[in-house]
């Protein structure tokens, strides 16, 4: 019996430690801990990373897709479209920012937004849409992208799972008028501890947002607007920076563990729902996601052979206590609904090691023959 993990962040520290440890002792011994250059440097290169003119460091992925809304004027008595299978912090995000987050149902096959339930939700109230490139998968942008045009929304990319995930050829974050990203530690690049960041390529919005972040200040005690505490650390913003050069080797090891599953896992035919993918997109693999009938049945039995698994998302948008408030009904979004008894997320993360996808998928073999 091979135990595995769902995931294992020691093995890349193992593998980066020296580096993590210099960048650190760079930042005590210069004492530059809030906004230091460590932050300028990081935006800068995960923002071209992107393809995007303006990184805008910040305390979290939440914090990212709150302050960029505000950046766009959209507040209270405004509509935001976004998906009802996401993290909970996508609806938090427009809540906070005192909008109403208007859900819609996702295509069955990738869960991704659908363009056609989008176009219904909109109202004269509406004013952005907020895709969520679920799982490292990038949502069907240039068909999102249409409608906010024939309406004039604003279309900000939740990417807190798709770092460098592709959409017909381009990265996601230089689609939208901008995208956010969580950098929380097991995000495909993560800090250790909470981070995020805005990418865009509009030169105003990222003005105002580099003044929401930090008190509504550029320059020290001279405040243009009621701004907030929002700021990357230094130390996580030269942590990221080691990071950052190992992302892509990080992301083809997703790639092909994600390759190697798919293939071992489709000799197992029906019984198990492999992920699909658009041919527009190049996924990451943040997650790797698949469905079984008995879905807690299958979870039991790995989790008895010592293999971690997690539900991507167990409760869908609506049905949290959190949105009672929205007034949805069991049977309002039914992609969705089916997908939380359904879904299950395997172990998944770049140091894995082929021994343990195998072991992985002949425990999900054994249980679904089992059960057949
Ligand atoms: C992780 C995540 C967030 C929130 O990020 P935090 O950094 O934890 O605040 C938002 N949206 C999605 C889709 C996420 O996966």
């Amino acid at each position: 019996m091979t135990p595995v993990p769902f995931v294992d962040l020691g093995r890349q520290y193992e593998s980066i430690r020296d580096e993590v440890h210099a960048a650190i002792d760079g930042v005590l011994e210069r004492g530059d801990f809030i906004l230091g250059k460590g932050v300028a440097d990081f935006e800068q290169a995960f923002a071209s990373k992107c393809g995007a003119a303006f990184g805008i460091a910040v305390d979290s992925g939440t914090s990212a897709l709150e302050l960029v809304l505000r950046a766009y004027g959209i507040g209270p008595g405004d509509e935001v479209i976004t998906q009802a299978n996401t993290f909970i912090a996508t609806a938090l995000a427009i809540s906070h920012s005192g909008a109403t987050p208007v859900l819609v149902d996702a295509d069955p096959e990738t869960y991704m937004i659908q363009p056609k339930l989008i176009r219904k939700a909109i109202t004269p109230r509406t004013k952005a849409i907020m895709p969520v490139h679920l799982y490292g998968h990038p949502a069907d942008m240039d068909a999102i992208m249409a409608i906010a045009a024939e309406h004039d929304l604003i279309v900000i990319e939740d990417a807190s799972q798709a770092h460098t995930a592709t959409y017909k050829g381009e990265p996601v974050g230089s689609i939208g008028h901008a995208a956010a990203f969580s950098l929380y530690p097991a995000k495909n690049l993560g800090a250790y501890g909470d981070a995020g960041i805005i990418v865009t390529t509009d030169p105003e919005v990222a003005e105002r947002l580099y003044l929401l972040r930090n008190y509504g200040s550029v320059k020290k005690y001279y405040h243009e607007t009621d701004g907030f505490n929002r700021r990357m650390d230094t130390l996580q913003a030269e942590v990221l920076s080691v990071k950052l050069r190992y992302l892509d080797d990080w992301t083809s090891a997703r790639r092909s563990h994600a390759a190697r599953y798919s293939e071992l896992l489709s000799d197992l035919g029906a019984a198990v729902k492999i992920p699909s993918t658009e041919v527009w997109a190049d996924p990451v693999y943040h997650l790797y996601v698949i469905e079984v009938d008995d879905r807690d049945g299958l979870q039991q039995a790995l989790a008895e052979r010592g293999i971690g698994t997690v539900i991507h998302y167990p409760v869908p948008i609506h049905q949290q206590k959190a949105y009672a408030s929205l007034g949805h009904a069991e049977g309002d979004f039914p992609v969705t609904e089916a997908a939380a008894t359904r879904v299950l997320s395997l172990p998944m993360f770049a140091e894995m090691t082929d021994e343990e996808i195998v072991a992985v998928v002949d425990a999900v073999r054994e249980f679904v023959s089992g059960n057949g």
